[in-house]
């Protein structure tokens, strides 16, 4: 019956060129069409006796449409079940539905799927987070992350945040975004296991910035100790990873955030919040010159043993430096 009805179908719609083309035959408008199809007199000629008896299955009206239906579905389904199942996107993680526009500007973006494991899925570009009176707080630059990441830290400005700005008398503005994904090792040692950057699955904050122009280096031991021990208690409780200064040489001067998932849902928090001042460094240069007596024995053991004194002073000269060198400053980064 299919096979009938589409060889009918055929017939039929070849039908008209054909009774068009018995037109323009018949008439002396010749030249324009027969310019255009050169083949077509030879189909004319052919078609024409077959043509002629079959007026009536002329279907090509709506009507015709209702054999048509069962032979299009019977051919849909078998050949574009697997294409449309293929082509059709994936359905939006549970994720990706509660990140809605009220909780954050955060579009999703494809799937990353790099070298040594790189990369993720359910990836979004992290905007800005949409405080719940509406007030945007842009991370500068953008974060890309896992969805759960994004949420995590969406949820964490939202919840935690929000309410220690107000308390500081304004608004949190900006996050300050020192790095998300990027595909590397840890600390950026080669060769180290991939990094939770590496799975977009990690944030490193310097700084939150308040509409105010205020801006709040987390690690800035001149910022309110108890400041940032609620930053420190607040994400903690968030993140399963969390490392500050003092943790290892690379976060002295920003905090890194991640959701890595170990066993038992074992945590890493280590952020020691250091004193504003730290005892050592200031007493360093005022010892000295207090004294007078010191200097007339040091003319003397000078003038005495020259050879001696030299290397008391090569001595003090180089751990001073190594004292102040080995307590504050820490370049290397992340
Ligand atoms: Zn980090």
């Amino acid at each position: 019956m299919v096979t009938v009805a589409a060889l009918l179908l055929m017939l039929g719609a070849q039908a008209e060129p054909a009774a068009a083309a018995r037109k323009a035959g018949a008439s002396p408008q010749g030249p324009l069409s027969e310019l255009f199809g050169a083949g077509r007199p030879k189909l004319r000629g052919a078609l024409l006796p077959v043509s002629i008896p079959l007026p009536k299955p002329r279907p090509a009206d709506a009507p015709a449409a209702g054999p048509e239906t069962p032979a299009a579905g019977n051919q849909a389904p078998a050949g574009s079940d697997q294409p449309a199942a293929e082509a059709a996107p994936a359905p939006p993680s549970a994720c990706r539905l509660a990140l809605s526009e009220e909780i954050a500007i955060a579009p999703s973006i494809p799937d990353i799927h790099g070298a040594g494991g790189c990369g993720g899925e359910d990836l979004v570009r992290l905007e800005a987070v949409v405080l719940p009176d509406k007030h945007l707080v842009a991370v500068k630059p953008a974060a890309i992350l896992r969805c759960a990441m994004a949420s995590a830290v969406a949820d964490w400005i939202r919840t935690d945040m929000a309410p220690l700005g107000l308390s500081l008398g304004s608004v949190i503005s900006d996050l300050d975004n020192f790095d998300s994904f990027e595909c590397r090792g840890r600390n950026r040692v080669v060769g180290a296991r991939l990094s939770e950057h590496g799975r977009a699955n990690a944030l490193d904050v310097r700084a939150v910035r308040l509409a105010n122009g205020q801006s709040i280096s987390l690690t800035d031991r001149t910022v309110s100790r108890g400041l940032r021990e609620s930053v420190l208690h607040s994400v903690c409780a968030r993140f399963s990873t969390v490392l500050g200064p003092g943790s290892d040489w690379y976060h002295e001067d920003h905090i890194h955030l991640d959701l890595m998932e170990r066993h038992n849902n074992y945590k890493i928090c280590q952020w020691n919040v250091w004193d504003p001042l730290p005892p050592i460094a200031p007493l360093l240069p005022a010892e000295r010159p207090d004294e007078a007596p010191p200097r007339e024995v040091a003319v003397k053991s000078d003038a005495v043993k020259p050879d001696a004194a030299k290397p008391d002073a090569a001595k003090s000269d180089t751990t001073e430096p190594d004292a102040g060198g080995t307590m504050p400053s820490t370049k290397k980064r992340r």
